[in-house]
């Protein structure tokens, strides 16, 4: 937990989210923002910063943000048309709240290249 981040306050349920999935290692919760008609945040528990900060010893993590990426996608019943994950890193990559916290986007077909 860091004093000061929107992400933890959310995952401790100081800050109010609509939940739709949550386990030991991460949480998942709607987008206040949605960028698609279904626009997921996929948030480890563990306050990292950015994929930068990423260690080693996250690998089972990350590799468990896109197990459930996947799952949610067939639960809420747009993984047959597709859909993106998305993690935006520092300022140039459009990163505004400093936790790791990955976009699950569906519901529209994405454009190439992003924006
Ligand atoms: P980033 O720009 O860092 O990749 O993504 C941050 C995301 O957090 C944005 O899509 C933004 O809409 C979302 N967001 C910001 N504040 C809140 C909030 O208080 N609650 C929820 N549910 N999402 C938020
Ligand atoms: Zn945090």
């Amino acid at each position: 937990m860091s004093a000061d981040c929107l992400f933890c306050k959310i995952i401790a349920g100081e800050i109010p989210a609509n939940i739709i999935y949550e386990d030991s290692l991460l949480v998942v919760f709607e987008d206040i923002d949605p960028q698609a008609p279904q626009h997921f945040l996929i948030v480890p528990k563990k306050h990292i910063a950015t994929t930068l900060d990423l260690t080693a010893e996250d690998n089972e993590l990350v590799g468990h943000v896109y197990q459930i990426a996947g799952k949610v996608a067939r639960d809420s019943g747009f993984s047959a048309d597709g859909f993106r994950v998305v993690n935006n890193c520092n300022d140039g990559g459009g990163q505004t709240v400093w936790h790791i916290h990955f976009h699950l986007l569906g519901g529209r077909n994405m454009t190439w290249p992003p924006g």
